[in-house]
């Protein structure tokens, strides 16, 4: 048994220039990934059409032996013609184009396949340069027609579709009974999945559907296998955790909270506090809607470690973000006299310098800052906590990285931008503990989403302008301006300009994501400060974010920005006492994915409910709108439909890990996973 690690350029057919492009296009190196590049689509071609019933300008499929194979000259051109009869008829195949090389596959003795239109020539029914198949190659003759993904320069090649099966078919042969399989004996027994071997035979060349069906399970049921399986061993290595059982600081902090905690928010305090004296290392998703408060709940989670002379990080996605967070988490840490310190890209090498000294000594205790963090040098003194926030832009990488910046192995808590469908939270976080904040704090006023269209403008305008009047300021969104649209950037510009002319006697900031940080800082600075009255941007306010005299937000092109996007965007205003609106422009028509997106988060601000939404509309294989909605891409699985076979693979890993958790007694499944190691979720995509 193998697995299949050799290198696909050496396969005959392939080479050198063929294997660049396959690896270039789909990280297609070894024969075991060539083989995992499944179909994505199967062409029915079950239907055998009887030569005595075809007709002209059809396309169709029928079957028989060849006879009469020669090659003439029509006029000055050679052409090649052969018989095809089935018993019931004859039709005419003729080809014009490399005869030679035609001439050699066509073996008068066996059975084919023949697949083409139906068009006259000289008079009979006839096929121009048919697709052939021999009927007892493996795979071509069934029903189901494998589909492959491509590319232009592939297909130049001659690996288009056609060209990939034929690759499949002899890989498909070569490891028909070698391929290793790399489940547990006993899972694949348990959910009566198909051999690996086997389901490779099914996927690629399916007899019928029901094979095929098989067939997808199993690999659907893999795919799940080995996420949460690389994501699992990730924490299962290191069970035991510092324990922080003080309270005292909590408690202190507690008494001067200038509000009462939700419900939510003291039950996910009482279980990560749970996990802190556990002995085991806590790693806890913590979840909640916009505004639920994850920010304080952060801040007190830090008082456990704290108050034993622990150092506690909290790691943001943005520089503005950890700005931010800086100022409200110095002004919480003020009060309990302590030393909190910023680390972005743009800390000075001084204050680096005093902070690589306060951690050493363990004069610091909180740092927190964007990926800077991660740099070499940084290194704590007694690390007790990590909080992640905003956890998709994270790698797991980086995660572990951030993990080994002390001695001792902190805890791990990680918040997410908004809530997480079930369905998908199971998937991807199943290792994870987690706590949900699944209330608002009280006497928060509903934010209210209206559509509109250019049409609207003006009124906009004046009611933005009467809000400003009594204080407001809102923010005015455009879609994130990627490096090579110049179009986005210039609709940016076009709206700050005629913004600026509708507003003349009022100051307006402008913010996107090419500005230098230390501009964004001052930009946003002036916004917070109420300096500004207007806020012209890209989505790089999109997170976390918090103006608390905002109270409107205009979205332009609406329609193109995620559900989950959306909700987050809105989720920067009604942070105050005053009613919040947010305004989603888009054009006059819509698709219908798009309306239903616009009329979801006029009906809703509920958040789980928008990301159930979210995810519903988004369908199997959307990769529109991932970027911003935070979800890896998955091969196989569809979220929406494959709710059982997820769940079924959930178990699996954890009766798996439960029985053997170094997975000593499982080879194949360690040697499977060596082969995907360095292919992690691909969070990069992500923000
Ligand atoms: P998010 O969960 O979106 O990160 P934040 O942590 O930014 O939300 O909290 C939003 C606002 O709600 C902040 O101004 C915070 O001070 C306030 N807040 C948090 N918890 C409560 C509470 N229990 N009662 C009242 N206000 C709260
Ligand atoms: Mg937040």
């Amino acid at each position: 048994m193998v697995v299949a690690t050799k290198n696909i350029a050496h396969l005959p057919g392939v080479g050198s220039l063929r294997g660049q492009l396959l690896a270039d296009a789909f990280g297609i190196t070894t024969h075991g990934e060539m083989l995992e590049h499944f179909p994505f689509r199967y062409q029915d071609r079950s239907m055998i059409t009887p030569l005595s019933e075809i007709n002209y300008g059809i396309t169709l499929q029928c079957q028989g032996s060849l006879s009469h194979i020669k090659q003439t000259l029509k006029g000055r051109r050679k052409i090649l013609t052969a018989t095809l009869k089935d018993g019931s008829g004859s039709l005419l195949l003729v080809w014009f184009h490399k005869l030679s090389w035609i001439r050699r596959q066509l073996d008068p003795n066996r059975g084919y396949l023949v697949y083409g239109k139906v068009s006259k020539y000289g008079g009979k029914k006839a096929m121009i340069h048919p697709e052939l198949t021999l009927l007892d190659t493996m795979g071509e003759q069934l029903g189901l027609q494998p589909i492959y993904a491509t590319t232009a320069k592939l297909t130049k090649e001659g690996l288009h579709s056609k060209g990939i099966a034929r690759l499949q078919a002899k890989l498909v042969e070569m490891y028909r009974d070698s391929l290793a399989e790399n489940l547990p004996d006993k899972i694949i027994q348990d959910y009566k999945l198909l051999p690996r071997h086997q389901a490779m035979v099914g996927i690629h060349f399916p007899t019928d559907r029901k094979i095929l069906a098989q067939a997808q399970r199993r690999f659907k049921f893999e795919e799940i296998f080995y996420l949460q399986l690389r994501m699992q061993s990730e924490v299962s290595q290191a069970t035991t955790g510092q324990i922080f059982q003080s309270t005292t600081l909590l408690h202190t902090f507690y008494q001067i909270l200038p509000f009462a905690l939700t419900g939510a928010q003291k039950r996910a305090l009482r279980e990560i506090y749970a996990d802190l004296r556990s002995g085991q290392q806590m790693n806890r998703l913590l979840q909640g809607d916009v505004g639920s408060g994850k920010t304080i709940v952060a801040f007190m989670a830090m008082l456990g470690p704290i108050a034993e002379h622990s150092q506690v990080a909290l790691v943001v996605p943005t520089e503005i973000l950890a700005q931010q967070h800086y100022q409200t988490i110095s002004r919480y840490g003020e009060q309990l006299s302590l030393r909190v310190a910023l680390l972005t890209g743009s800390t000075s090498a001084k204050e680096r310098r005093e902070i690589k000294a306060g951690l050493g000594s363990g004069a610091i205790n909180i740092l927190l800052g964007t990926h800077a963090l991660l740099e070499e040098w940084v290194h704590f003194q007694r690390l007790g906590l990590v909080i992640i926030d905003e956890q998709h832009r994270f790698g797991v990488a980086q995660r572990a990285k951030l993990s080994q910046k002390s001695d001792l192995l902190p805890h791990v808590l990680v918040m997410t931008a908004t809530p997480i469908p079930r369905t998908l939270s199971m998937t991807l976080y199943s290792h994870l503990a987690s706590s949900t904040l699944d209330e608002l704090p009280p006497n928060r006023k509903k934010v209210k989403t209206y559509r509109a269209t250019d049409a609207d403008r003006l009124r906009i305008f004046g009611f933005i302008k009467k809000e400003i009047a009594q204080g407001q300021q809102a923010y005015i969104v455009y879609p994130r301006i990627e490096e090579d649209r110049h179009h986005g950037y210039k609709d940016l510009m076009d709206g700050y300009e005629s913004i600026c002319r509708a507003f003349p006697k009022v100051p307006i900031s402008i913010l996107h994501g090419r500005m230098s940080a230390k501009n964004k800082r001052y930009e946003m600075e002036r916004f917070t400060k109420g300096e500004t009255k207007i806020m012209v941007a890209t989505t790089v306010i999109e997170v976390g974010v918090h103006v608390a005299a905002a109270t409107i937000i205009v979205i332009e092109n609406a329609e193109n920005f995620g559900l989950s996007q959306l909700h987050q965007l809105r989720g920067r205003i009604g942070r105050g006492q005053k009613q919040g609106h947010c305004i989603l422009v888009t054009q006059k028509q819509l698709g219908t994915i798009a309306h239903k997106r616009i009329e979801t988060m006029v009906a809703t601000s509920d958040g789980f409910k928008i990301a159930e939404a979210d995810l519903r509309l988004r369908g199997p294989g959307h990769i529109e709108g991932l970027a911003q909605s935070g979800l890896p891409t998955f091969k196989m699985i569809d979220i929406n439909t494959d709710q059982t076979t997820i769940r079924e693979a959930s178990q699996a890993v954890k009766t798996t890990l439960q029985q053997d958790p170094h997975l000593t007694q499982h080879k194949n499944v360690q040697n499977y996973l060596t082969t995907q190691k360095n292919k992690e979720v691909d969070w990069s995509q992500v923000g």
